[in-house]
């Protein structure tokens, strides 16, 4: 957190709690180091994707855990904010070139900043490890998407009329490191994977690198700092189109084109139905 100027003393941190062993392991550790550096502006956001069978295991696990280390928590769901979910989503899409995840990405990472900024926090923290971090660089490679790999560097920039910061604490942690903290601790966890999962290149690129890091220890901490060196050089570049950012015709968000991302995709499943 350190090395990236992740926290100050004053910030209030929304931490994006799934339910899975990253998200839970992140929330007990910045329990605990807000509680030995007498900061109390902590709190937990979860979002219920709307996808029948997977989140009720994890919503439990998420509303027992907080309540057990004492932090504040906050559900919230695509149904309310979007006014429809996953399950939904997925028969409305035009063709299956409309991903799951791509539709869930896109419209978690608005409902986190739509909740962060309901709970009046400005920094939003999630436990997204090297293994994730190195997974999303290779999506965002090979589809092509540069944008997003300047947006990768782990030091946070502000965004949004809020001025929010992203931080990831883990992301030079490895997920099985994290899982093993996780057991150590006594940290529950959701077991119960999502249905849509493997309609996402990342598991297959997950096992890919895993393969590689059996047969040459430290390739994924290679590979993850040559991509923080890509991304950063591209970070320049970023904050220049940054400032070219424009206001969302349909919802009033920043976005890169005349229609966010979120609204692009409410409009096309809208049409579809
Ligand atoms: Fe959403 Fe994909 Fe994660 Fe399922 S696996 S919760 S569809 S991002």
């Amino acid at each position: 957190m350190q090395k990236f100027s992740m926290l100050s003393h004053s910030d209030k941190v929304a931490v994006g709690v799934s339910g899975g062993k990253d998200s839970l392991a992140l929330l007990y550790v910045l329990k605990k180091f807000f509680e030995e550096h007498d900061r109390t502006k902590l709190v937990a956001i979860t979002i219920d994707e709307g996808i029948h069978g997977y989140r009720d295991e994890s919503l439990q696990i998420v509303k027992d855990f907080c309540s057990q280390i004492k932090v504040e928590t906050n559900i919230s769901s695509y149904k309310d904010l979007f006014g429809l979910g996953m399950d939904q989503a997925m028969q409305e899409r035009p063709s299956e070139k409309m991903t799951s995840c791509s539709m869930c990405g896109t419209f978690r990472r608005r409902a986190i900043d739509i909740m962060a900024e309901s709970v009046g926090a400005n920094v939003v923290a999630t436990g997204h490890n090297l293994d994730d971090h190195l997974q999303t660089f290779m999506i965002n490679l090979l589809s092509g998407d540069t944008e997003r790999i300047c947006w990768m560097y782990p030091e946070p920039v502000q965004y949004g009329p809020n001025g929010l910061r992203k931080v990831k604490p883990f992301v030079e942690i490895y997920e099985h490191e994290i899982v093993f903290y996780a057991v150590l601790r006594d940290i529950p966890f959701q077991s119960e994977e999502c249905p849509y999962m493997h309609e996402s290149i990342r598991t297959e690129l997950r096992e890919f690198l895993n393969k590689l890091e059996t047969g040459h220890a430290g390739i994924k901490y290679n590979a993850y700092n040559s991509m923080t060196k890509i991304s950063k050089m591209l970070k320049t570049s970023s904050m220049r189109s940054l400032s070219h950012s424009k206001e969302c015709l349909a919802c009033g968000r920043n976005s890169t084109g005349s229609i966010c991302s979120v609204c692009k995709t409410l409009q096309v499943l809208a049409k579809s139905t």
